[in-house]
């Protein structure tokens, strides 16, 4: 059976562009897909202490996991939810793998550039998370891999060590699919990168400071409806759909899309030309916080109990797997 893997790190609440471009898609994907393919829902907390932690991080892998619940998940057998740090084998395979990935192809991954971009120093986690993602992926021989577009980059460093790993020591990782591939099985939900509200060249990131910037999950619905409200945009005067030369209304106009379950044909089609982005910008603010307070409100049918058995359950299977595939790596590299 085939393997679609994904995880959110749980460094804080989530932001709308995590729903949107992450939560959403995998869950409608696995709802889609469990029947005939393992599901595997993890929350990297390995990952999550790479950078500050706004919050309690046991309170913040909680309110993850009940997140997918939240946006509709359903659970069967072939759904598997479980926290990394509780499975040893990603830390060890992440150290085998750290000798088969190279400091060039490292140095080259664009989030680690725009994660250190400025700082007199950063930790060494921010440059060798990508590594202990392609374990996280490699373990479970998961092909699909669905992230957002960010991410698919780190999808690619993890086929090329994987890859490599094969052709030095014997083939025993199975390749998680090239983007192209990974695309097409993501097919509408694929690539989407929600900007920054104050600064729509960049993309929504929870761990920006502004709170401006962003619109967490968690955002009193008026208080969500009045960040879109001061959005930025641009000075030309008229809407129109272009992510370059006009990322902020581009970015609206994409919320409006996703939120309202809309192709972004048909939004542009009647946005387009409108001059008054007032307008535009109160009924984005007006589908975002109806979709929060929803959001909200199945958030607290989620028990604390519900997601302690999944996980239970979830990081039996989940250890059994990993350390098997551990093994293989072990014996291949001559450890065992
Ligand atoms: P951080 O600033 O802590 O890195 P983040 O918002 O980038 O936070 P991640 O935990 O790095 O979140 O990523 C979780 C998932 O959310 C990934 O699949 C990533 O591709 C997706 N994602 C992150 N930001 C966006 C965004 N602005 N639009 C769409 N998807 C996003
Ligand atoms: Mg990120």
């Amino acid at each position: 059976m085939k393997t679609i893997l994904t995880g959110i790190r749980a460094n804080s609440v989530l932001t709308l562009g995590n729903y949107l471009g992450a939560l959403l898609p995998m869950v409608r994907l696995a709802n889609k897909y469990s029947e005939e393919m393992n599901v595997n829902i993890f929350v990297p907390d390995l990952h999550s202490i790479v950078g500050e932690i706004d919050g309690d991080l046991q309170d913040n892998i909680l309110r993850t996991l009940k997140y997918y619940l939240a946006a509709g998940l359903q659970v069967n057998k072939n759904v598997h939810i479980y926290r990394q740090s509780f499975i040893p084998a990603h830390s060890e395979i992440c150290w085998i793998l750290n000798c088969v990935a190279t400091m060039g192809e490292m140095s080259r991954m664009t989030q680690y550039k725009e994660k250190s971009e400025g700082k007199s120093s950063c930790n060494v986690g921010i440059f060798d998370y990508p590594v202990l993602m392609a374990g996280d992926i490699l373990l479970y021989s998961a092909e699909y891999v669905p992230v957002g577009e960010d991410q698919f980059q780190h999808v690619e460093l993890a086929r090329n060590i994987a890859e490599r790993f094969n052709h030095r020591f014997g083939e025993v990782f199975v390749l998680p699919k090239t983007t192209d591939e990974q695309v097409k099985f993501m097919g509408s939900e694929s690539g989407v990168r929600i900007r920054d509200l104050s600064n729509p060249e960049k993309k929504m990131s929870k761990s920006t400071v502004a709170a401006g910037s962003k619109i967490m999950l968690d955002d009193e619905p008026a208080r969500a409806a009045k960040k879109i409200m001061s959005a930025t945009t641009d000075s030309f005067g008229e809407v129109q759909y272009d992510i370059q030369e006009r990322p902020g209304i581009s970015n609206l106009l994409r919320i409006l899309s996703l939120v309202t379950d809309k192709p972004i044909e048909a939004v542009i089609d009647r946005w387009a030309g409108e001059t008054r982005y007032g307008e535009l910008k109160k009924e984005v603010a007006e589908a975002v916080s109806g979709m929060l307070a929803d959001f909200q409100a199945k958030l607290t049918t989620v028990s604390d109990t519900e997601v302690f058995e999944l996980l239970s359950v979830g990081e039996e299977y989940a250890r059994g797997v990993a350390e098997k595939k551990l093994l293989e790596v072990q014996k291949a590299v001559g450890l065992r």
